[in-house]
């Protein structure tokens, strides 16, 4: 599903590499949790998978995609695949939570009748239902977070991607947001989390890979927080 093959990112006006040789392999319906210091790479690891930063050296294959032979034109389609959460939700304040979320839909131009059907939907498996009509501002963190993860997934991305999308969030509600996250990854979503937070990584239990200072120093599976 995911193929990294020493993977290196080196920034401009950044001395050094950001990511150095990073090999990462990750199956199909996986869930991964990234982890490592501030400023350790996360995030820019993340950001070649969506295509936002090229490498600078090395290989990537996304669900057959090569990278290198990807064309910009491409690129809409390969987003279609990849579903985003960020720290800082993204929502679009002036919209209700049905608009929100349908918007990603109309934006590849679904029709109403789809728009109807499937946005309740969405909603129901993040536990929003009977707040279509709320907008954002009237919301918890940890709601506006699974707005965010409805908006990533009504695509069906095969693979969703959550930077960090407990760092806003107080304990009860980042356990409801990751609640969602293994949710959405039973349903067979390949599942790639960054997290500061040592409780919630101890307690999922899942493969762990952990970044520092660009570098892989360990992916273990089953595995706890250590730094
Ligand atoms: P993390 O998410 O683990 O905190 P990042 O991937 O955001 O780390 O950053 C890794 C390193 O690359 C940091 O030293 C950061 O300052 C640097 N960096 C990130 N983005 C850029 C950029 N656009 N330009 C220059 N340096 C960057
Ligand atoms: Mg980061």
């Amino acid at each position: 599903m995911i193929l990294l093959d020493r993977v290196s990112k080196t920034y401009p006006r950044r001395s050094g590499a950001a990511l150095q040789r990073i090999s990462l392999h990750v199956e199909p319906k996986e869930f991964v949790i990234v982890v490592g210091p501030s400023g350790a790479g996360k995030s820019t690891l993340l950001k070649l998978l969506t295509r936002e930063e090229k490498p600078t050296s090395g290989k990537i294959i996304i669900g057959g995609i090569d990278y290198e032979r990807l064309k910009d034109k491409d690129i809409p389609k390969l987003r279609r695949r990849i579903g985003v959460v960020f720290q800082d939700f993204k929502l679009l304040p002036n919209k209700t939570v049905f608009e929100n979320v349908a918007f990603a839909l109309e934006v590849v131009g679904a029709s109403k009748r789809e728009i109807q059907n499937t946005v309740p939907k969405v909603l129901n498996i993040v536990g929003l239902k009977g707040k279509e009509k709320n907008y954002p501002r009237e919301l918890s963190g940890g709601e506006r977070q699974r707005v965010a993860i409805a908006r990533a997934v009504i695509r069906q991305p095969k693979i969703l991607i959550a930077d960090e999308p407990t760092g806003n969030l107080d304990p009860k509600h980042a356990w409801d947001v990751i609640r969602v996250l293994e949710k959405i990854n039973k349903y067979g979503t390949t599942v790639l989390l960054t997290t500061h937070n040592q409780e919630i990584v101890n307690k999922l239990k899942r493969r762990v890979v952990t970044i520092k200072d660009g570098q892989i120093v360990s992916d273990k599976a089953n595995a706890e927080y250590e730094l």
